[in-house]
């Protein structure tokens, strides 16, 4: 990705835990990296085709001089934040906060703070089998556009499909849907059972009936187990009904674990191979031997 600096844009703001610095104010040195396409740009000499360094520059300046925090951590999350949802062409950032004359009373030259933050891929799967299930996947849909740090971008049909895990209940309702995202993957969790609540989601059985389940199956490359959270969904590989809908927005996605996109993975769920058959032949051909 390209690179477009800003190096230490001086600006007087008032930010500090001490009601001192608060009144009087001191001098912060912001550095930026905008992380963008510029080819574009470059090859046709046209400014609207790049972001405009001089307005994020002001755009900065006003934004630390009408607000006061205690915190340069806080001042470089919200110049973040404000940045990339201004400047559509700024996939991500660096912002560091050099705070020069901050009150510690020994002799230093800068402290500061540096964050790197960015726009994330997700792709999270959506299902309900109780009542009014397509009201309650379009809820889910909806929510996805109160916030500003959620951009939806694609959403895929809904189709019916038979119980997954044994338990006897009415069928399912399933789709998919593709965000653009400022929120972290647990961030992201929490949105998306805070949703689930809104539809008065009960949790009794496991893999009993729901009117909404929303789950992340993909964010960006990423591979990650917690404790609440595994990323690419664990079982995605195995239900046509993620699959299927996948297929319809995404099928060059690749799964960043199988080494295959999600319309050869399909095409391996429903042509009746198992996912570790898959995966051995997706090793295979990478040149990795599995015995
Ligand atoms: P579910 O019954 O499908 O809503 O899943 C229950 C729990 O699975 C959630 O509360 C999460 O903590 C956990 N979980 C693990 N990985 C994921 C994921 N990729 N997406 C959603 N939930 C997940």
């Amino acid at each position: 990705m390209d690179e477009i600096h800003v190096d230490n844009l001086e600006v007087f703001a008032h930010h500090g835990v001490f009601a001192q610095e608060k009144e009087k104010g001191q001098p912060f040195y912001v550095n930026l990296v905008l992380y963008t396409d510029t080819r574009r740009a470059g090859q046709q000499d046209e400014l609207t085709r790049s972001t405009h360094y001089g307005e994020v520059c002001h755009l900065v300046t006003k934004w630390m001089q009408e607000h006061t925090y205690d915190l340069i951590e806080t001042v470089a999350e919200t110049v973040a934040e404000q940045v990339l949802l201004t400047y559509p062409l700024v996939q991500a950032l660096d912002v560091e906060i050099r705070k020069p004359q901050a009150p510690i009373g020994l002799p230093f030259e800068s402290v500061s703070v540096k964050i790197h933050r960015g726009w994330h891929r997700a792709y999270v799967a959506l299902g309900s089998n109780l009542g009014d299930r397509e009201k309650y996947l379009q809820m889910g849909v909806e929510a996805m556009k109160e916030r500003k740090d959620i951009r939806l971008q694609k959403v895929s049909s809904f189709r019916q499909t038979a119980p997954y895990g044994g338990v006897a209940q009415e069928d399912f309702l399933n789709g998919v849907m593709e965000l653009r995202t400022l929120l972290t993957p647990q961030e992201l969790l929490d949105y998306l059972h805070e949703v689930e609540q809104r539809a008065e989601r009960k949790r009794e059985i496991h893999w009993g009936p729901r009117t909404l389940d929303l789950d992340i199956l993909l964010y960006d490359d990423l591979v990650m187990d917690s404790e609440h959270l595994t990323i690419p969904h664990v079982d995605m590989q195995n239900r046509d009904f993620v699959l299927g809908p996948l297929v319809e927005i995404a099928s060059w996605v690749r799964h960043p674990v199988l080494r295959m996109t999600m319309g050869q993975l399909y095409e391996r769920l429903i042509s009746g191979a198992t996912a570790a058959e898959a995966a051995a032949d997706s090793a295979r051909q990478s040149g990795r031997i599995i015995r």
